[in-house]
């Protein structure tokens, strides 16, 4: 029997968290939503971030975040945590790494630099990047992971990433939080990892603390 036909690649943003900021965030007493993503790749399920994490008194008291369970998240799409093949973290803050540490020996792929940084005193929750199974792959710059699955050094911390995705309709970016927002991204004209996304020509590109995506409508 000849082998049945591989799925073509998509992107499904999936909402884990909103979040309200504390004192001291460039977005004070908005609420944010906190974006992971699933890339549904013929090779195999791809999460791309992990959200927040579980109750945490520290984060719980600043962010007072409102949770949406991961597995209800993946669930939605038919879909379970045994599923995911790979996890890719666009950076190691608390809330993109958060849920790490329900994928024990699963690879998790960072660059090399953000796990450097993420040793820093009040980078992250140390507990939250380092736990029992953790099984990093540290990576060294653009790489392809999967055939038209690419991750990209970006702006924000010293090794955030981003993901660019092949589809039949052209490449989806998963842009992490390379900006805050879409209209961030679209109003940027120097900075040469957001023009290099750009360059993609992009057919979408998702944010990980914004419902807009870009380009616009
Ligand atoms: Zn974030």
């Amino acid at each position: 029997m000849p082998p049945a036909p591989r799925s073509p690649t998509a992107v499904y943003p999936l909402r884990l968290a909103d979040l309200i900021y504390p004192e001291g965030h460039p977005r004070y007493c908005e609420t944010g939503p906190v974006f992971a993503f699933l890339v549904d790749h013929p090779d195999g399920l791809v999460l791309v971030d992990t959200g927040i994490g579980p109750p945490h008194q520290l984060i719980d008291r600043l962010y007072k975040p409102v949770r949406y369970p991961l597995d209800e998240a993946l669930a939605g799409l038919g879909l379970a945590p045994k599923d995911v093949r790979l996890i890719i973290n666009t950076h190691l803050h608390f809330d993109h790494c958060g849920g790490n540490q329900f994928f024990p020996g699963r690879p998790l792929l960072v660059q090399r630099r953000e796990h450097e940084a993420a040793g820093a005193p009040g980078y992250t929750l140390p507990h939250w990047v380092e736990f029992s199974g953790a099984n990093y792959r540290l990576l060294d710059g653009d790489s392809e992971l999967m055939p038209g699955l690419r991750v990209l050094p970006t702006r924000h911390t010293p090794g955030h990433q981003s993901v660019v995705v092949d589809t039949d309709n052209g490449a989806v970016v998963i842009a992490g939080q390379v900006t805050e927002t879409a209209a961030d991204f679209e109003a940027e004209q120097e900075e040469s990892s957001i023009q290099k996304l750009k360059s993609f020509r992009p057919v979408r590109v998702f944010f990980s603390h914004d419902h807009a995506t870009w380009p616009y409508g």
